[in-house]
This record gives C-alpha cells, sequence and structure tokens, in this order.
C-alpha cells in the first residue's frame, strides 16, 4: 500500500486555497488548512482545519506536527484593485505576506519538507510593457528590469526571489506559479476587495434589465480570466513536474473590461448600458503568455473564458437573490 501524501494549504480560508484543498483531497491526500479567519463559504473541507496568523513563526511551526511532504503556500494580504492600487494599504500588504512567507519557507525546511509551492502574480511584470492594451508583453523573462506598477508586485517579486535562494542554498524544491487573474465561485464577490469578474457578476446581477452599472475608467483596458479549477489544475500539474518556475498559470483570452461586461450581460439575458466613473486602474493591458507551461507542463485552459463566467455568475447571481429575498 502506498502511503497517504500530506500537504498543508496556507491561505485555505480564501478563495483560490479553498478550491486546491477539495482538489487535494479528491486526490487522496492528508490535508491541512490553514487561514487567519474560517473560509466565508464553507469550502474548507481539509481533513484538519487550523486558524492562525501565518505572520507568528511559532504558528508555522506547529503545524508541523506530523511529516508533511508538500507545502502550498496561497496566503498574502490582498485584494481587489480597491484594497492594493490605492496605496493606503502598502506597508500592511508587504509587511504581512513577506512574514508568511519567510515563516512558512523556513518551518518548511526545519522540519525536513522539501516540496512547496508559492502563488506569485502578473503584477511582478513591469508597467512598461503594460501600456498598451492590446500587445501587452508578459512573457517570463520580462519581468527584469523589474518595475512593477505596485507594491504589492513588489512583494511577490521580493517573494519569489526568497523561495529561489531557498532552492539554491538548501536545497528545497520550490515551484513558483504566476496568477493572472483567477475566478470563479467562493471567490470574494462583494465588500471592495472582489476581483473585476466577480465585480461586473455581482452588478450585473443587481441591475435591471435595461439598467446601467459603474465601471471605473473608460473600460478600454484589458485583461485575461482564468476559471479556479483551471489554475488548479495547472498547480498540480508544476507540483508533480520538477519544474520550478516561475512560469504563468493565466489565460490568452483577453479582452476589454467593457467586452467582459457585454459578456455577462448576454449570459444574464440582460441589456446594461456602462457607465465610466473614475477610479483605480492598474495597467491598461495585461495577459497571459502561455508558452512556457506549454512547452514545460503542456497546460493550456481547456474550456472558454464564457463557460467559467456562467459558472461564477449563477454563483454570485444566487447571492445577490438570497441577500434581497432576506
Ligand atoms: P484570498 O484573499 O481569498 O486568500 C488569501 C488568504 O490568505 C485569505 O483567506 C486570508 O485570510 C489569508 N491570510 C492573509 N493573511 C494571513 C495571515 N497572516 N495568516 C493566515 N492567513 C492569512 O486570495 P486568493 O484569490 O485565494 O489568492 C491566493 C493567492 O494567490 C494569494 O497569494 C494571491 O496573492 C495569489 N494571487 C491571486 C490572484 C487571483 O486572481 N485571485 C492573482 C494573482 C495572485
Amino acid at each position: 500500500m502506498t502511503k497517504q501524501k500530506t500537504a498543508i494549504v496556507c491561505g485555505a480560508g480564501g478563495f483560490i486555497g479553498g478550491h486546491l484543498v477539495n482538489r487535494l483531497k479528491e486526490e487522496g491526500y492528508w490535508v491541512r488548512g490553514v487561514d487567519i479567519k474560517e473560509h466565508e463559504h464553507d469550502n474548507n473541507h481539509a481533513d484538519d482545519v487550523v486558524t492562525g496568523d501565518l505572520r507568528d513563526i511559532n504558528v508555522c511551526q506547529a503545524l508541523f506536527d506530523r511529516p508533511i511532504d508538500e507545502v502550498y503556500q496561497l496566503a498574502a494580504d490582498m485584494g481587489g484593485a480597491g484594497y492594493l492600487f490605492t496605496g493606503e494599504n502598502d506597508a500592511a500588504v508587504m509587511h504581512n505576506s513577506v512574514l508568511i512567507n519567510l515563516n512558512m519557507l523556513e518551518t518548511s525546511r526545519l522540519n525536513g519538507t522539501k516540496k512547496i509551492f508559492y502563488s506569485s502574480s502578473a503584477c511582478v511584470y513591469p508597467e512598461h510593457n503594460q501600456m498598451d492594451p492590446n500587445n501587452p508583453d508578459c512573457a517570463e523573462h520580462t519581468v527584469y528590469p523589474a518595475s512593477p506598477d505596485s507594491e504589492y508586485g513588489w512583494e511577490k517579486l521580493f517573494s519569489e526571489r526568497l523561495y529561489l535562494t531557498y532552492h539554491k542554498n538548501y536545497g528545497m524544491e520550490v515551484r513558483i506559479g504566476r496568477y493572472h487573474n483567477i475566478f470563479g465561485p467562493q471567490g470574494t464577490w462583494t465588500g471592495g476587495k472582489e476581483k473585476v469578474p466577480a465585480a461586473v457578476c455581482r452588478k450585473v446581477a443587481e441591475a435591471e434589465d435595461g439598467g446601467e452599472i459603474e465601471i471605473w475608467g473608460d473600460g478600454k483596458q484589458t485583461r485575461s480570466f482564468l476559471y479556479v479549477a483551471e489554475c488548479v489544475e495547472a498547480v498540480r500539474r508544476l507540483m508533480k513536474s520538477d519544474f520550478l518556475g516561475p512560469v504563468n498559470i493565466g489565460s490568452e483570452e483577453m479582452l476589454s473590461i467593457n467586452d467582459l461586461v457585454h459578456m455577462v450581460a448576454d449570459i444574464a439575458g440582460k441589456e446594461i448600458r456602462i457607465k465610466h466613473i473614475p477610479g483605480p486602474l492598474g495597467v491598461r493591458g495585461r495577459n497571459s503568455n502561455n508558452k512556457l507551461i506549454a512547452e514545460k507542463l503542456g497546460w493550456a485552459p481547456s474550456r472558454p473564458l464564457k463557460e467559467g463566467l456562467e459558472k461564477t455568475y449563477e454563483w454570485i447571481n444566487s447571492k445577490v437573490n438570497s441577500l434581497q429575498e432576506a
């Protein structure tokens, strides 16, 4: 009989972490999920659920009371553009996330866990490569010379390097994925930390047919979005491979925010007008470049954006309806 594999998922009370726990459980792992908060949507099916602050190294150390084969480090102080790009939370974002990464790497090393996944971000890419909404360049090697457009991006870049030093000096098998706008059910959909697809789904769900929704900026800024199940599949492939990364985990199906609104309105079966208002925007264009991940892992998203949006809209619409009924 093969021994059951064991994993810690940091950030298991969060959106992607909750889905990753489910995937590891499906694959037969024993999973310990840790987060500073409980999962907002009860998507935490870990064998052992720990509520703790990963900025505290004693909390991290206590997670290793049994042999752990793999660590998935997804915990970070983050949010949507409204939280990350106003500048008001920069010190907290950098301080909190760096501490979590320092602690989890060091305690993994001290306890003999060699394999650790780190979730980096498309926000590491230089701003100057993302000025043209029709032609952003996010190939992995373009990250240097570095010039991310946010402190959140700088923290991710520093932490990537931190993980790589633990590989170089201690032989740890680190794996680094750069996520590009992951979305799906059970993500934050209201309250200011939600990302664009969730915010658009909520606004469309709340609007009357023929109504109007507000969008920050001119809506011509472009992005691509990856459905969460696809993201988790890519993470698992990366962990099973001998490729360290950093590698993009995203979709190349780029569209403007205005077109995203039209797609969601179409799914909802509503006529929606867009009112453009001032707000934090981020870069003009961002798209994943999947050449490297296709070459190294044979991975690409398996389904079109619209299918993931349909599932997400359905979930958010049911939340909006139950709030309106309450
Ligand atoms: P999320 O905010 O839902 O999950 C992060 C979790 O980390 C939260 O549940 C939060 O409570 C937890 N956390 C924060 N500080 C903590 C602490 N001190 N101790 C313990 N737990 C703490 O975000 P997500 O969308 O699931 O993202 C997961 C990871 O992927 C993050 O590292 C994020 O930076 C990265 N990422 C996500 C996206 C995306 O589109 N969702 C894009 C790029 C990178």
